[in-house]
């Protein structure tokens, strides 16, 4: 398991704060390295306040979608050194990411602070050949910060299926059907779902209507990268 640096991890800079992994001006780059995009779809569009036109005709089922930036480099390599290259030490830099998103979202009003965290699960099997679950690491230290419940273990992965990669959209969502399953109450409750990266949607998509037909009051999709 890799620490964290005490040289950014992008510039090779020494940090201030050897914790936040990566210095404020590389972290400032990454945040507004971002295009205006919809609050619910997180697709570039003219307005940040308001649902674009695609989500006027066919709206996801989560309130909204808060990431840091699109998936591209340098954020997409931190991602993947995280995910399959067990850079654990990253989860907390790029979670930290995502804090200073979310709390410019919100005081912009466009999100409202959840009551419960949820990360999206790994299968048992392929949690156990990475040896982590990267959203949980990234899940946990959001909701420290926050002072938001986290419910570890509130969804599982009850089905392994196909890589996700290897499917277009329509296969992706089929594939997914299913799959998860939630073990806690959620009636009521604002879920944030964290996830690494958000690419169809799909997963989100899945796990957002299983948290809804559990009643569910809202679901507040968050990820460090979003594929446009
Ligand atoms: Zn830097
Ligand atoms: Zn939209």
């Amino acid at each position: 398991m890799l620490t964290i640096n005490a040289l950014c991890w992008l510039c090779q800079q020494p940090l201030w704060f050897h914790h936040h992994g990566i210095c404020r001006v590389c972290a400032d780059g990454l945040l507004n390295a971002r295009e205006t995009s919809c609050p619910r779809c997180g697709l570039p569009a003219g307005n940040r306040r308001q649902c674009c036109g695609r989500c006027l005709l066919k709206s996801p089922p989560w309130e909204s979608l808060v990431y840091v930036s699109a998936y591209q480099p340098p954020l997409s390599l931190l991602v993947k050194k995280l995910k399959h290259q067990g850079a654990t030490g990253l989860a907390q830099v790029l979670a930290r990411l995502l804090l200073l998103r979310w709390q410019e979202e919100r005081s912009l009003q466009i999100c409202e602070k959840p009551d419960l965290i949820l990360n999206v699960p790994l299968h048992a099997y392929r949690h156990w050949r990475r040896g982590y679950n990267q959203t949980e690491l990234l899940a946990k230290p959001l909701a420290r910060w926050l002072g938001i419940e986290y419910r570890r273990a509130g969804l599982a992965r009850i089905r392994a299926a196909v890589p996700q990669q290897m499917l277009h959209a329509r296969a992706r969502r089929r594939n997914l059907r299913g799959a998860f399953s939630c073990a806690i109450d959620v009636a009521g409750r604002t879920v944030a779902l964290v996830d690494d990266v958000v690419t169809t949607g799909s997963t989100a998509d899945e796990i957002t209507h299983l948290l809804l037909m559990q009643r569910a009051k809202a679901v507040q999709a968050w990820c460090i990268c979003r594929t446009l």
